[in-house]
């Protein structure tokens, strides 16, 4: 409207939001001066979690684990709506899982971390909640890096932060937690037990197919990388591990000690300088002190 003036009432002695979907334009400028919060992206899949979980699983998790450690820090960290959708090739014989091919996930969430760049945010770090996401959620921050002139991008898979603590209070041995299993059944357990079936959890572990080759959550892969399809491998229940061994108070712990450890990982992460880049090459401008 012509003429009209803006009036600025924006009271600043509230504290922050912490979720970016709860804000306002004003809002989201103001969060992201100065270098701006740490976004934290979720990134999930929607795919079959055995019988006895929700397809949502990857989702529920690290977006409670993001808005959870916004929520405690908003001066620091900034939530933000998460990537639903992962790359799940491998789970298309399950129902209920959708995937996105490889590329176009990379594109896709590349652009959402770009956004945030072009918009003011110099620490971008992705929350992934799915195992075949780290891969490309790998690649995405390292564009981030090579691509912008001041951005800097980190992926982590939520479970890695919990490791410490999985080595003390897991029942599982080491190669039966890795999807479905007692780690993530207690995750959801904690979060909403009326969800989770218990009665139709199975323990479904299953034997290493070469000696090179095999994936825990918290017990880290073989030297050798693959992943065949699940449909061939699987028993039929879709799990790979023991959710019969789950509590929610293990999933309350995990929650806590990643919420934890995530909020640190924030303000290092932070403070870490973006350094000038330098071009030693016959092209650039930087001494070469070897010339001297
Ligand atoms: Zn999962």
């Amino acid at each position: 409207m012509c003429g009209h003036e803006i009036t600025m009432t924006a009271n600043d002695t509230h504290s922050p939001k912490a979720l970016l979907e709860t804000m306002t334009w004003p809002e989201a400028r103001r969060a992201a001066l100065d270098g701006g919060r740490v976004v934290l992206l979720p990134v999930g899949a929607i795919e079959q979690h055995g019988p006895h979980l929700p397809v949502d699983v990857d989702n529920r998790i690290v977006v409670w684990l993001c808005n959870a450690a916004a929520e405690r820090r908003p001066d620091l960290i900034l939530s933000a709506p998460p990537i639903h959708y992962g790359f799940n090739e491998h789970n298309m014989g399950f129902p209920g899982t959708i995937t996105v091919a490889i590329q176009h996930f990379i594109d896709y969430v590349f652009d959402v971390c770009h956004s945030f760049v072009r918009q003011g945010h110099t620490r971008i770090v992705l929350v992934n909640g799915h195992g075949s996401n780290a891969m490309p959620c790998a690649l995405v921050v390292r564009r981030i890096v090579n691509e912008t002139a001041d951005g800097l991008a980190a992926a982590i898979s939520h479970w890695n932060l919990a490791r410490d603590l999985a080595a003390q209070i897991r029942e599982t041995p080491i190669g039966g937690m890795a999807h479905a299993c007692e780690y993530e059944t207690s995750w959801y357990l904690f979060l909403d037990p009326a969800a989770v079936q218990m009665d139709l959890a199975v323990a479904d572990v299953m034997a290493r197919r070469t000696s090179f080759t095999w994936v825990d959550l918290m017990g880290g892969e073989g030297p050798v990388a693959f992943t065949d399809d699940w449909s061939r491998i699987s028993n039929g229940s879709g799990v790979e591990g023991d959710p019969l061994t789950a509590t929610a108070e293990k999933g309350r712990q995990y929650a806590e000690e990643e919420v934890t450890n995530l909020i640190r990982f924030c303000e290092e992460f932070k403070a870490l300088p973006t350094l000038p880049r330098r071009d030693y090459t016959a092209r650039g401008q930087d001494p070469n002190p070897y010339n001297q």
